[in-house]
């Protein structure tokens, strides 16, 4: 079992506690189906009474803040300890420019421009007062506020009932809102809310079948071709569906890759090893080369026999050498993993770097989402785990000149200030970029919508791998 990409989200109008609690019994039950255990009933039968609960409406809204919303008081009460701290500055901010909730910062909200302004301005101040970054939840309090999708009203909401995913305040602006929302946009924003977000939970492949012409298809067909297993149009109704779906999803780390391969020329001899290197990886980096993912890769490859995959990143543990084996299309491959603990300027000073192709799955070159210059200032001036993207680092990947390096982004905007970090970087050393290739949309990106993180960023929705890019560098001739 590997985790998902994406923190717990659940509805903006549901009882934070109650959605919780659901993902929590969600856990309970799939672990006991693993074991096999008769507490299954039961737990199932909780499952069922928290369920109803959850979709009841959170009548209470915290008075301190004005934006949590509960079930009851008692749930109220239990979540104090965790959201105390952002409630108290939320209240205090309120008091001290005498506005009556949050969202009215800068005066009365009319139109989306000015909800996402008002939004990056809150998250600005909050992570200044509470002096750490916001936390997945809080995040999604803030960045996906209850408000009339209409209206910007922040009283008396109903949420659409399709996907529990937008509000709207009155009869008026529901009908509005549901001539706005195609079935489409509902299908995706239920898959956000769904609580199945909240699990662990992948199916394990073992079985591959059929090649796909990588270049041509996309991630759900040359899914379906490798696994013979056809994702549902509706994976938040079940958790079956839902663990099949998310499992497809976890294949575009290395579809991504597959695609990339295709586009570069080598000259492939099955008796060399294709060395990859993995930059800025982290835990939820490997969790994209599963054994599942690999035999994917050897799939799609013919001519590929031997793998060296090279996980640099500094969060990453010392977990040393695996060495694998795989029988594939009646062919053995062999995959080794190496696990170096370093940001790529230390790993470059200690190794030969030699690569086949430089790998970077949704770096943030600049910041922490968060891109406008004002919030890039302060975050580095936290003490974020992003420093391996600081100009030392970048460079020397950069310096690695000749070998293709290729990287994914999560939205446009993002695409686009990576680019621009790798060009500014590359003019101050002298380097030129080629851009081999460029994607505005991976057919292999993930599958599992997010709210997008960055509130200043105008695609509200994005998909993790959305933008692809392969890039050569080159030492200035003059
Ligand atoms: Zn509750
Ligand atoms: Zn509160
Ligand atoms: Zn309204
Ligand atoms: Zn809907």
């Amino acid at each position: 079992m590997m985790p998902t990409l994406s923190p717990p989200l659940g509805s903006i109008l549901k009882c934070h506690v109650c959605v919780s609690n659901e993902g929590k019994m969600w856990k309970q039950v799939i672990n006991c189906c693993a074991e096999k255990s008769n507490q299954l009933s039961e737990n199932l039968f909780q499952l069922q009474k928290l369920i109803e609960k959850t979709h009841m409406r959170a009548e209470v809204i915290c008075r301190g803040c004005k934006m949590q919303r509960y079930c009851s008081v008692s749930h109220l009460l239990a979540d104090r300890p965790e959201h105390q701290p952002i409630c108290n500055v939320l209240r205090e901010l309120q008091r001290y420019r005498k506005i009556d909730h949050p969202l009215l910062l800068d005066g009365k909200i009319n139109d989306r421009t000015k909800l996402q302004l008002v939004i990056s301005q809150l998250k600005l101040i909050l992570s200044v007062k509470l002096g750490r970054p916001l936390s997945p939840r809080e995040h999604q309090l803030i960045g996906n506020p209850a408000v009339c999708d209409v209206c910007f009203s922040s009283e008396a909401l109903e949420d659409c009932q399709g996907c529990t995913g937008v509000a709207f305040c009155c009869a008026d602006h529901r009908r509005l809102v549901e001539n706005n929302h195609s079935p489409q946009d509902c299908q995706t924003l239920a898959l956000i809310a769904s609580p199945f977000r909240q699990l662990d939970c992948f199916v394990n492949i073992n079985n591959f079948h059929n090649t796909s012409k990588i270049k041509e298809t996309h991630l759900i067909d040359a899914f379906f071709e490798a696994t013979n297993v056809r994702i549902s149009n509706t994976p938040w109704t079940d958790l079956e569906s839902f663990q099949l779906f998310a499992t497809c999803s976890s294949f575009s780390g290395i579809a991504s890759l597959c695609l990339a391969m295709t586009h570069i020329f080598w000259v492939p001899d099955p008796k060399r090893a294709v060395v990859v290197y993995v930059v800025g990886a982290t835990e939820k980096t490997l969790n994209y080369f599963q054994d599942m993912h690999l035999q994917f890769l050897f799939l799609q490859f013919a001519n590929i026999q031997h793998i060296q995959l090279h996980f640099i990143g500094k969060t990453l543990g010392n977990i040393g050498e695996m060495e694998k084996v795989f029988q594939v299309k009646d062919v053995q491959r062999t995959v080794i993993e190496r696990f170096y603990p370093l940001s790529f300027s230390q790993f470059s000073c200690i190794f030969n770097v030699d690569p086949t192709l430089i790998l970077i799955l949704q770096p943030d070159f600049i910041g922490a989402g968060e891109t406008i210059q004002n919030m890039v200032d302060f975050i580095k001036k936290q003490d974020v785990d992003d420093v391996d993207w600081q100009e030392d680092c970048l460079s020397s990947i950069l310096r690695s000149v000749g070998v293709p390096i290729c990287y994914t982004s999560i939205s446009m905007m993002q695409a686009m200030s990576d680019f621009t970090a790798i060009d500014s970087l590359a003019k101050k050393n002298n380097i030129s970029i080629e851009r081999a290739y460029n994607l505005t949309e991976n057919p292999y990106r993930e599958i599992l919508p997010l709210l997008n993180p960055c509130p200043v960023d105008w695609e509200r929705i994005v998909y993790a791998n959305n933008y692809l890019e392969v890039v050569f560098t080159s030492i200035k001739k003059y």
